[in-house]
Formats: structure tokens, sequence, C-alpha cells
């Protein structure tokens, strides 16, 4: 297995975490070719490489699909990431289970992982403790501030938690 396969995954949502919706309004867009979504104002450009020194594999979990490689990723200097996929229209929903969480679990496939979203609930935690047998930490960002030092603190302490020896 190569070192890339090792990394723990990190599932990242961008509305809430990367664009804050408490922020306070951004100055009007410039009319340049790129300012076609104004929440795009609100990202902040030093949280690229601060995700990127994480260590880990990076996975756009979000809403905007492909979008987040074409509109976010350059804004972050990230480089393009795999996205997570919609589950099919007619999957049964748990109530209360994001619709994200079982394609993330199957995804890991029981290695470790980091999901930094601001919509996980209970069901989701409950989920992902009976059917994911690694390491995970499902970490909910408050959606008015976005990625704040302390939530970094927190992914800091648990991957290296998860990289020492027990
Ligand atoms: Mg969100």
């Amino acid at each position: 297995m190569s070192a890339a396969a090792e990394r723990p995954l990190l599932f990242l949502d961008i509305d809430g975490p990367l664009i804050p919706f408490g922020s306070p309004d951004p100055p009007p867009p410039l009319a340049t070719a790129d300012s076609g979504n104004p929440l795009l104002t609100r990202l902040d450009p030093t949280l690229g490489a601060r995700l990127l020194a994480l260590g880990c594999s990076l996975v756009w979990a979000t809403t905007w699909m492909e979008e987040a490689n074409e509109a976010v990723a350059p804004r972050l200097g990230l480089p393009r990431l795999p996205v997570l996929d919609w589950p099919e229209a007619d999957e049964p929903g748990l109530r209360g289970l994001h619709w994200k969480t079982r394609p993330l679990v199957e995804w890991a496939d029981g290695r470790p992982f980091v999901w930094v979203d601001d919509e996980i609930g209970p069901v989701d935690r409950q989920w992902v403790f009976a059917a994911h047998p690694g390491p995970a930490l499902l970490h909910r960002v408050d959606p008015a501030t976005g990625l704040q030092d302390s939530d970094f603190r927190t992914l800091t302490d648990w991957l290296a938690a998860l990289g020492r020896p027990s």
C-alpha cells in the first residue's frame, strides 16, 4: 500500500466550514469572469495550506460536487480532489441520516477518517459507530464562523493520537 493509501481520509464540506454563513456581507463582487458566486468571496485563502498540512487524503463531500474543484480548490491553493458522489435517489433514507454519511463510510472502507461538516447530527454518529470498523472523527463546525483555530486543534490532536501506537 502506498503512503497516500494509508493516510486518513478527510471528507470536507464547503458551505459552513469553508464558507461561513455568519460573516458580514461581503462587498459587492467585482464584475470579473470568475465572480459568478458572491459566496466565494467568503473563502479564507489560507485554509487550503492548513488543510493540506493535516496530512490527510482530502475528499470533497459537498453539494458543490465537481464545482468544488472548479471554483473553490483554486482559491484555496488546493489540488483537484476526488468528490463524494450523491447517493442514488431511490435509496431509502433513514430519518435524520445525512445523505453523505452512508457513502463516506463506504468510501472509507474501514480506513480512519475525519468528516468536517456543519450538519453532522446524532444519527450520523450512531451510523458511523455501527457501520465503520475503524477510527472516525465526526467534527461539526459552527457554520456561523466556519473553520477556526480551535477546529484545527481538534483535528490535529485527533490525528496525532491516531498516529501513536496504543
Ligand atoms: Mg454545510
